[in-house]
């Protein structure tokens, strides 16, 4: 694709501060973004050229938005696959495609997916009643995770099963067609950040070593404390999906590293991601200015790591210490000018750099 240039409008689906971050490195290359979201007042729409707000499946509003644009990606894995075929109907370019989007947003396809590349994944089952969990649970063994299979993030929708006992009633409680998973006793948590352009080339961050908390991140850092055989196999599964999906734009898978350094799969974003926030100050071209430059058709920046990383993630109350956080000079603070604090909500983020 022709790179567009300065002055191009980038379509961004979704509101959220992903979609702030973006718009913001956006900005930075001389573009104007328009976010579509369904919610008014987004903190994305808050520092962005325009905002339409609509319905994701709204087609007629689709249409219109496909025409006030250059090329459209999206910052929340949730958005309907639907939206980006209507879109793509319309004669908007999209990225990535809608094919990425769908498989993503099921677990049981993604695991399937990765599985079918020959990437492992911990070993998992479609639930779609009590008796397929009872089967599951009998063929996987306990401990054991379930999970809905759709719309499910930050550690929501999950059931753990300690054993054979606390399956009754949890296909009732999920509510919803899930996956079983067996639980892997992992050593760590890591992650992979790639993009990929248009004309197939791909670039990587270095391995992010992820904590949770409650099933959300918490914090990230840098160097992961991986050998680089880790690092070698990350980068051969994430180039692998990247283009069996010809994907275009920065993608993330979330991996486990076992006690005997094997990776399996837990999830990939088709976006940019929660880990990769410490590329705005750690990187040489942050995760957010790499996707406008994929997607736009630009060449791909260089993704050097600059410095040892932490990243803390600043979860509901966490963010009313700003003025604290403002003060330490060690600390880049990042808040995503969202209305209400509230329990487990992402309102920002700092990144602490180390240079030795
Ligand atoms: P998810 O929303 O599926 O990414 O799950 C959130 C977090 O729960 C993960 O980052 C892990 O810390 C934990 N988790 C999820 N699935 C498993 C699993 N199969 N085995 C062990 N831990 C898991």
């Amino acid at each position: 694709m022709k790179p567009l240039p300065p002055g191009s409008t980038i379509g961004i689906l979704g509101g959220g501060q992903l979609g702030r971050m973006l718009s913001i490195a956006a900005a930075q290359l001389g573009f104007d973004v328009a976010i579509f979201t369904d919610e008014p007042d987004s903190p994305a729409g808050r520092v962005s050229a325009k905002t339409m707000v609509g319905n994701y499946l709204d087609t007629a509003a689709l249409a219109d938005f496909a025409r006030r644009v250059d090329v459209v990606t999206t910052e929340f894995e949730n958005v309907p696959a639907q939206t980006a075929e209507a879109l793509i109907a319309a004669g908007a370019r999209v990225a990535p495609n809608p094919r990425a989007l769908a498989i993503a947003q099921d677990r049981f396809d993604e695991k399937s997916f990765f599985a079918s590349m020959g990437i492992a994944t911990p070993p998992f089952r479609a639930i779609a009643s009590q008796a397929d969990l009872d089967a599951a649970i009998a063929a996987i063994g306990a401990p054991a995770i379930l999970k809905t299979r759709r719309l499910g993030y930050d550690g929501r929708g999950q059931i753990r099963i300690n054993s054979g006992a606390d399956a009754a009633g949890a296909y009732e409680k999920l509510g919803a067609p899930g996956i079983l998973e067996g639980f892997c006793a992992f050593e760590r948590e890591v992650s992979i950040i790639a993009a990929r352009g248009w004309d197939g080339a791909i670039a990587f961050y270095d391995l992010c070593e992820n904590e949770h908390s409650g099933g959300i991140l918490s914090r990230t850092t840098l160097p992961a404390r991986v050998d680089a055989k880790v690092t070698q196999s990350a980068r051969h599964a994430v180039t692998q999906v990247l283009n069996a999906f010809d994907y275009v734009g920065v993608l993330t898978i979330e991996f486990f590293v076992m006690p005997d350094g094997s990776l399996v799969a837990n999830e990939m974003a088709p976006r940019v991601h929660n880990s990769g926030h410490w590329t705005i100050e750690g990187a040489l071209t942050s995760q957010f200015e790499q996707q406008i430059r994929a997607v736009a058709g630009w060449p791909l920046g260089p993704t050097n790591c600059v410095a040892g990383i932490e990243m803390l993630n600043l979860i509901g109350e966490d963010a009313n210490a700003w003025e604290a956080l403002a003060a330490d000079p060690d600390v880049r603070l990042h808040l995503y000018g969202k209305r209400d604090v509230r329990g487990g909500r992402k309102m920002g983020h700092v990144t602490k750099l180390k240079f030795s």
